[in-house]
């Protein structure tokens, strides 16, 4: 059955109101116990440039309004935990609980960054081995667990890269960034100060070695890669790619936010990256989206790791210590050590699995997706028809030639289905294109549930075209203007004056 047979009727216009809309004057949610203390009022203990001079704008509501509230919004909302969610490049797996239960525990959560180190060794132990078991899944020699997210991640690794073209008094300017790269990797570039230059792909779909050639030049820091890149293909040439740049005095930056597919088989630090990236919370299953806090610890090799920033977790066989006289070191690029909660999950996820379950993640990942794309490619164009690794595009040219419907319409159709959509139109080279990872936790028979959808759709593209040209139909808002909600958010109740 689908949700459109499902789906109970959506209240009023079509979005749920605001907290602050179920606000009643003088509607409160608890009931408090009478005081058996004095009460003093608030402004003998406060100085009164501290006192408010209008009450706050707080929404009045009961605690049933809120937790019904809250409850119906979840449920409008689409995530892991509700249904398939093939977003490519994002690595939507599942992520299971027992993490959330390994970072809920009192000494971990509890924990205040500012404590003495006698009293967080337990916690200073785990950053110092989950920093081991990354060294050892990335090839690297050291790595820091302070950056935020990937596009941090990328920042403190071009900041590394200046600091060390700095400390041989080379002064390099521009960064290659080949035209298949996740957005992240030119917008940090030039945050970073530098400019950035677009390497085109070759026929596979992998960096064309000639014009890297070409491109590679005296003035050039490095090169940004992902390997298996953003097509879902891991590039052949890798071991030509990385004598050129180094050749030149380059240095190669692997960007490994989707590490999905290498777990155990590949390491970037044997195949020449200098500095590399990992996503917590996207190949080792922490909870991520809406904004919330994510992990992108950066590691180098030997020749790099002097530049990492500090602290690190060093362990002098009888305690472990935070160490800041590094003297190369790029400095802090994150308050204290990082989104710790988040590591803590993703090494929770790390022990649970073991190195071959690690391993085992990353052959089901690429199975999963070999599988679908196979299944896609019965009616969807396959722009490159080689084994793909944790994910693979598909084309939606054929639907938008023949019947003018366009793979944001067919993407907007599976939402009707229950279905989020893949990426679309990403990467900036595959026309109508869609971006599809459906990684290692989904079953065979979510993927066949979601292949056969996929067929259901380009069969409306030929016999309804209008049905998916105006869908979503059963959503509670349907078309928005996505690129006014993303520059110009409204996100701020403001009260009627
Ligand atoms: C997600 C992603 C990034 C950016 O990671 P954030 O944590 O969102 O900053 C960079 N590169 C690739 C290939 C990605 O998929």
């Amino acid at each position: 059955m689908t949700r459109q047979e499902t789906a109970p009727p959506r209240p009023g216009r079509g979005t749920e109101p605001l907290i602050f809309e179920l606000s009643s004057p003088g509607r409160i949610a608890y009931s408090l116990p009478a005081l058996d203390v004095p009460d003093r009022p608030v402004d003998s203990l406060l100085p009164p440039s501290a006192l408010r001079t209008r009450p706050p704008e707080l929404p009045e509501v009961s605690e049933v309004d809120v937790v019904r509230h809250f409850t119906r919004l979840s449920q409008i909302q689409h995530g892991v935990d509700i249904g398939f969610y093939p977003l490519g490049s994002c690595t939507m797996k599942y992520n299971p609980k027992v993490n959330e239960d390994a970072a809920a525990l009192p000494g971990f959560a509890g924990v205040h960054p500012y404590f003495p180190e006698e009293v967080v060794q337990g916690a200073l132990e785990l950053l110092y081995h989950m920093e081991k078991y990354l060294c050892e899944i990335g090839g690297v020699s050291r790595v820091s667990l302070q950056p935020a997210a990937g596009a941090h991640g990328e920042l403190t690794g071009l900041l590394m890269f200046r600091a060390y073209h700095e400390d041989r008094g080379e002064h390099r300017t521009k960064v290659l960034i080949p035209d298949s790269a996740h957005g992240t990797n030119p917008a940090s570039a030039v945050v970073c100060g530098y400019e950035t230059v677009e390497v085109p792909s070759d026929s596979r779909g992998g960096v064309d070695l000639d014009a890297l050639r070409r491109l590679m030049a005296p003035d050039v820091a490095g090169l940004m890669l992902t390997n298996p890149n953003t097509l879902g293909l891991f590039d052949e040439n890798m071991h030509a790619i990385a004598e050129i740049v180094h050749e030149a005095g380059g240095l190669l930056y692997y960007d490994g936010a989707n590490a999905n597919a290498i777990m155990g088989v590949a390491r970037p630090g044997d195949t020449g990256f200098d500095v590399v990236h990992f996503n917590l919370h996207k190949t080792f299953s922490t909870p991520h989206g809406g904004g919330g806090p994510g992990s992108g610890p950066v590691g180098a090799t030997r020749e790099l790791e002097p530049y990492l920033p500090v602290p690190l977790v060093d362990f002098d066989g009888r305690r472990y210590r935070l160490v800041y006289d590094r003297p190369k070191s790029i400095g802090r690029v994150k308050s204290f050590y990082g989104n710790f909660l988040v590591v803590v999950k993703a090494y929770a996820y790390i022990r649970s699995m073991g190195p071959d379950g690690l391993r085992q993640v990353s052959e089901d990942a690429v199975l999963a997706a070999n599988y679908l794309m196979r299944k896609l490619a019965e009616h969807f164009h396959l722009p490159y028809d080689r084994h793909c690794k944790h994910e693979f595009v598909v084309s939606g040219v054929w639907q938008k030639e023949r019947h003018g419907v366009r793979t944001l319409d067919m993407a907007k159709r599976l939402l009707d289905y229950g279905f989020h959509a893949p990426t679309v139109y990403f990467p900036l080279i595959v026309p109508e294109c869609f971006m599809v990872e459906p990684t290692e936790t989904e079953s065979r028979e979510t993927l066949d549930a979601f292949a056969r959808v996929m067929a259901h759709i380009a069969e409306e593209a030929r016999q309804q075209p209008d049905l998916v040209k105006a869908a979503p139909h059963t959503t509670p808002v349907k078309r928005l203007d996505e690129a006014l909600a993303a520059r110009k958010p409204n996100v701020r109740w403001q009260p009627e004056t």
